[in-house]
């Protein structure tokens, strides 16, 4: 398959012909073939940390500001060591940087007469490709709903036999969330691997064994925890997992590992995945006309079973705790074994089957596999461990009243989680103790000056660790206000009074704004109350997808964007289109959220105080991502405002304050003036 790659060769040719200072000083090979080129002081010492934690064999953590030029920092010195890497991302922009900017432009510098070349490669997660078996079982006995999936079907179907990569991004007009490629994508769980009839010519496989030619592979956290939680469940068998095993890891943008680690290390248990393994079954085995009476009554009893029981856990919306377990399965204990042995029923008659097609036996492991997680969720006592609901789907009261009434039908979906509440040690045993050398990075990974948090939370020990000096000047970029007499805005006068100071700001900067906060609560009082009021174009997030929403924003003249946050990182706009960023409140974590609760919790039966280990420090990572949202270049400049004047009245505001770069600060609102008066 050609998935996008830099053609084979070595990288030890490079290994010591260039020195990092020979690279990235003044006068060196960046400052010959960067056309913006500039001596960046924090590039070259991360770059240097970077080649000295690889070499010692170390683990690093290293805060790098944004303009800090990072990517070609651990980039270079990754090529110099000759060792096969894995360079994580959080964000798929970022992925994309680096594979189509950053190491092509490598190559160029490294090899201008293309003496050498640079061997890479790109992965995205399974469900980013095409099945070639559930596709073709598909054609043999298409049960497509409706016209719109008739037409995806005949695409995918055109598409698969001239594609090389298999990748659904070759699908311009494949709707994001298109039930059919749901049914059609690589993941894992449908996978039987070196037996599939398809398993030569799978772009999985050949997605894996460009891997394993790849000297840097570039993935992103979901890919790699994914991989990881599936070989830690398999142990290690040898097509488990698709990255191959490396001694060396970067993690970019390293301040999303905790929650991305804690989702794929959890277990997840719905009654959609009940739905999904009888779908499947049913089609197979009506695909090899082996739908006999006893197993189609296994199907059904399993689905009614199911349906009893998720209809009877307790009600509520969104993300709950599951604290009554043991009182429920007191009560409920009936129909949670009659699930069990529905799976149980199930897998016998799976397994009792004769001379049955491969993917049967993985349809007995998936429902082994769902019996066992269901039995963990509703049963261990883990004390690491948080059990709790969520709810999809179901909109609110009225779910909660049909819920009520037996129903978790309706489209809603009901899932049972089961989450770890510390990382740390889980994080430590299968990454940080196993591996030479892992590098996080990101912009905002310190509090205080210092990784203590981090370290904590992510299992760290023995870290060489670096903090970077910025290459803005954000003393003379930015202006961070503070208004001093708004209300606390935990109280209810609050959203007037604060929409009458957005409105004051923006009248100031023309616009030109990201207004973010912290709840889709707030945001939308606060937008209807500006509606009609501000003299500028309003755009609401939910109003258009993410990309389009911020497209309109780039070429909209003094627009004013209304987001929440998943505006609040990964977002890049350059220049004077993006002149002011105002932040409702600090952002704490809900500390009803069930995780958050169990970690505060946890934290605090140590001894500890979770208040300041926990949850400051994660509101001083958000809202220093939400501000980086400003200053993204040399030439910017503007306004950051936080309207909760906590910040300046509690002591723990200090933390945040002390954590924030040096940008100019104010309480007095003629210096906001003066600031856009004088360019
Ligand atoms: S090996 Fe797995 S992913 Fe690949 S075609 Fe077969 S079933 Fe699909």
């Amino acid at each position: 398959m050609a998935l996008p790659s830099q053609s084979v060769a070595s990288q030890a040719s490079v290994k010591g012909d260039v020195s990092l200072y020979q690279f990235f000083g003044p006068g060196g090979v960046l400052s010959r073939t960067h056309p913006a080129y500039e001596f960046r002081r924090g590039q070259l010492q991360m770059a240097q940390s970077v080649e000295q934690a690889l070499a010692e064999k170390r683990h690093l953590i290293v805060e790098a500001g944004t303009g800090t030029g990072k990517t070609l920092a651990y980039l270079l010195p990754v090529i110099r060591s000759g060792k096969r890497v894995i360079i994580s991302t959080g964000t798929k922009n970022l992925q994309e940087q680096l594979f189509y900017k950053d190491v092509p432009f490598l190559e160029q510098a490294l090899y201008p007469n293309g003496e050498g070349k640079l061997n890479v490669c790109y992965m995205k997660g399974r469900n980013n490709y095409v099945c070639r078996k559930k596709l073709y079982d598909l054609t043999d006995q298409p049960v497509l709903s409706g016209l719109d999936e008739i037409e995806q079907y005949r695409a995918i179907a055109s598409w698969e036999k001239v594609t090389q990569t298999g990748d659904r991004a070759e699908l311009a007009e494949m709707p994001e969330a298109s039930a059919l490629w749901h049914k059609l994508d690589a993941r894992a769980d449908a996978c039987t691997g070196q037996k599939c009839s398809q398993w030569d010519r799978c772009f999985i496989t050949e997605m894996r064994r460009r891997a394993m030619e790849s000297d840097i592979i570039i993935v992103n956290h979901h890919l790699f925890f994914a991989d990881l939680g599936i070989k830690q469940q398999t142990e290690e068998a040898p097509d488990a997992g698709i990255l191959p095993d490396v001694g060396t890891v970067i993690f970019d943008e390293a301040h999303e590992l905790e929650d991305v680690a804690g989702s794929y290390f959890g277990i997840s248990v719905s009654n959609l995945r009940v739905e999904e393994l009888c779908r499947d079954v049913e089609m197979s085995l009506q695909r090899h006309h082996m739908l006999s009476a006893s197993l189609a009554g296994a199907l059904s009893n399993l689905r009614e079973r199911s349906q009893f029981f998720f209809a009877l856990l307790p009600a509520g919306d969104g993300r709950f705790a599951f604290d009554g377990r043991r009182e429920f399965l007191e009560e409920n204990g009936e129909e949670f074994l009659g699930l069990q042995h529905g799976l149980q029923r199930l897998g016998s008659e799976l397994e009792n089957l004769p001379s049955k097609p491969e993917e049967i036996f993985n349809f007995t492991r998936r429902t082994q596999e769902l019996q066992v997680h269901l039995g963990f969720v509703m049963e261990s006592e883990d004390k690491n461990t948080v059990f709790w609901i969520e709810r999809r789907g179901m909109g609110g009261a009225g779910a909660a009243a049909s819920h009520r009434a037996g129903s978790a039908r309706g489209g809603g979906r009901v899932f049972l989680q089961a989450t770890p509440i510390d990382v740390a040690p889980i994080l430590k045993s299968c990454l940080f103790d196993r591996l030479d050398s892992c590098v996080l990075t990101s912009a905002t990974l310190a509090v205080g000056g210092n990784f203590e948090y981090m370290r904590r939370r992510l299992g760290l020990e023995h870290t060489r660790e670096s903090v970077l000096p910025s290459h803005f000047d954000y003393g003379n970029q930015a202006l961070f206000y503070v208004p001093p007499d708004l209300p606390d805005p935990r109280t209810p006068q609050f959203a007037a009074k604060a929409s009458d100071r957005i409105r004051h700001l923006l009248e100031i900067t023309r616009g030109r704004a990201f207004v973010l906060f912290t709840s889709y609560a707030q945001m939308n009082e606060v937008y209807q109350r500006l509606l009609g009021v501000l003299d500028f174009p309003m755009l609401l997030q939910g109003d258009a997808p993410k990309s389009a929403l911020l497209q309109e924003f780039r070429v909209t003249p003094n627009a004013v964007l209304f987001a929440t946050s998943s505006f609040w990182q990964g977002v890049d706009v350059q220049g004077e289109q993006l002149s002011c960023v105002i932040i409702d409140r600090l952002p704490f974590a809900v500390p009803s959220d069930p995780v958050v609760a169990a970690r505060v919790k946890a934290i605090d039966a140590e001894g500890g105080n979770a208040f300041f280990q926990y949850q400051v420090p994660a509101a001083v990572i958000t809202l220093k991502q939400g501000f980086g949202r400003l200053i993204r270049s040399l030439n910017d400049r503007g306004l950051l405002t936080l309207l909760d004047n906590r910040i300046l009245k509690k002591q723990y505001g200090r933390v945040f304050v002390e954590s924030l770069p040096a940008y100019r600060r104010t309480t007095d609102l003629r210096q906001v003036e003066q600031f856009f008066e004088t360019p």
